[in-house]
């Protein structure tokens, strides 16, 4: 069965190019921190994706750590142990919005005690006079306030006002945590722009290999305390042999979602707009949320009154379209979306995600709606013997 893949905010296929470069990583020889020739071509191959994934987000080379992965460069940057320069700096307080991904919300090394969280309004945008309450009630005596905004999210691809939050941060003099992971390639993104102190940022939501991520910083003078110690690679902020292979593949990955953003976007933009104005002619009562705000041009996450989101993905699923019901759980069930839930709706319905991407064409999108109207006329048929 020809298979439809309409998940690329779980993870986007491994671009060629991307591809191209790990294989060719894997088969140099050499540790990028020996001094040798062998070394040395690591080293500036780990250095040039430095290069190419602060170019995505216009960054200094100098200030992106690699890591793992997003959980990871969230774990690194969310914690109260800061050094400014070589003195320590105490962070008091993390302040998170509702609708974060785990690898955020989780808080990181934060005792939960430390951890608020800020809701959303009914549209999906961070309440930013909650936000602004709950800075002037932070304790200063405690340590700075940190604060973590995505830009995009992951399930309804809501673009959060991360710049007027970035001003109420400012003026209580906090920190500003922002995950990139859905906004890179879907939208600009320059962390001056935005005024954040952090970017996290993943390689496999661009077609990049999985397991690569990274921290990066606005300057290089206020850093947290390394959550991998040991032999003090990436200037002692994440110990551990680098993984050249990956980091090639995700350098490859950042090259191709800075180029021809607009024009990409756009095109994702007209299939996601055919995809909706599909599903709403086909079944009036379709809510699609976020449709009244600013989103990410591939995402469109729906709830059918009547099909539960379990259901609805294994029958997607059964006719070769994968999907999504929001953000796909570790252990592979569907879980309620706290997305929904932080919106104020009622998750016992749950919702469906259909994520584009470059690969997207019009077929995926007709292939989905011929299912759709096959899901939708089953719900009337159960509503009639019901
Ligand atoms: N943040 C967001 C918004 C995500 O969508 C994801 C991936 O699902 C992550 C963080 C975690 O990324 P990683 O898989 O690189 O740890």
């Amino acid at each position: 069965m020809q298979r439809t893949y309409l998940d690329w905010n779980a993870t986007a296929p491994l671009l060629p190019a991307a591809r191209e470069a790990v294989v060719a990583a894997l088969d140099m020889v050499g540790n990028p921190s020996s001094v040798h020739g062998e070394g040395r071509a690591l080293r500036m191959l780990v250095e040039a994706a430095r290069r190419d994934v602060a170019a995505l987000v216009g960054a200094a080379p100098a200030h992106v750590i690699f890591t793992s992965g997003a959980t990871e460069a969230a774990n690194l940057v969310l914690t109260a142990d800061y050094r400014m320069g070589r003195t320590p700096l105490a962070v008091g307080h993390l302040y998170v919005s509702q609708i974060e991904h785990p690898a955020v919300r989780e808080g990181g090394r934060f005792a939960r005690e430390n951890v608020t969280a800020v809701p959303v309004t009914r549209a999906g945008l961070v309440d930013a006079g909650i936000l602004e309450t709950l800075l002037q009630g932070h304790d200063k005596a405690s340590g700075l306030p940190m604060v973590a905004v995505m830009l995009a999210n992951n399930e309804t691809g809501i673009v959060q006002p991360v710049k007027a939050v970035a001003e109420i941060v400012r003026r209580h003099g906090g920190l500003l945590v922002v995950d990139a992971v859905q906004a890179v390639g879907r939208m600009p993104v320059d962390i001056g722009a935005l005024d954040a102190d952090f970017l996290i940022l993943s390689s496999h939501k661009l077609g990049g290999p999985k397991g690569a991520g990274a921290l990066v910083s606005r300057g290089e003078v206020l850093m947290p305390a390394p959550l991998v110690r040991g032999g003090g690679q990436e200037k002692g902020h994440r110990s551990g042999t680098e993984n050249p292979a990956a980091l090639a593949g995700f350098a490859a990955a950042a090259r191709a979602a800075s180029a021809g953003m607009a024009e990409r976007n756009a095109r994702i933009a007209g299939l996601r707009d055919a995809l909706e104005a599909g599903m709403r002619a086909a079944a009036g009562d379709v809510l699609i949320h976020g449709a009244d705000v600013e989103r990410i041009a591939n995402t469109s996450f729906f709830s059918l009154p009547g099909l539960k989101s379990e259901t609805g993905q294994i029958a997607f699923d059964l006719e070769g379209i994968a999907l999504s019901a929001g953000s796909a759980c570790s252990s592979g069930k569907v879980g309620q979306s706290h997305v929904l839930a932080a919106m104020g709706f009622d998750t016992a319905l749950g919702g469906l995600r259909v994520s584009l991407g470059p690969g997207s064409g019009e077929g995926d999108v007709e292939r989905f709606l011929a299912t759709f109207a096959r899901v939708v006329s089953r719900r009337r048929m159960a509503e009639t013997a019901a």
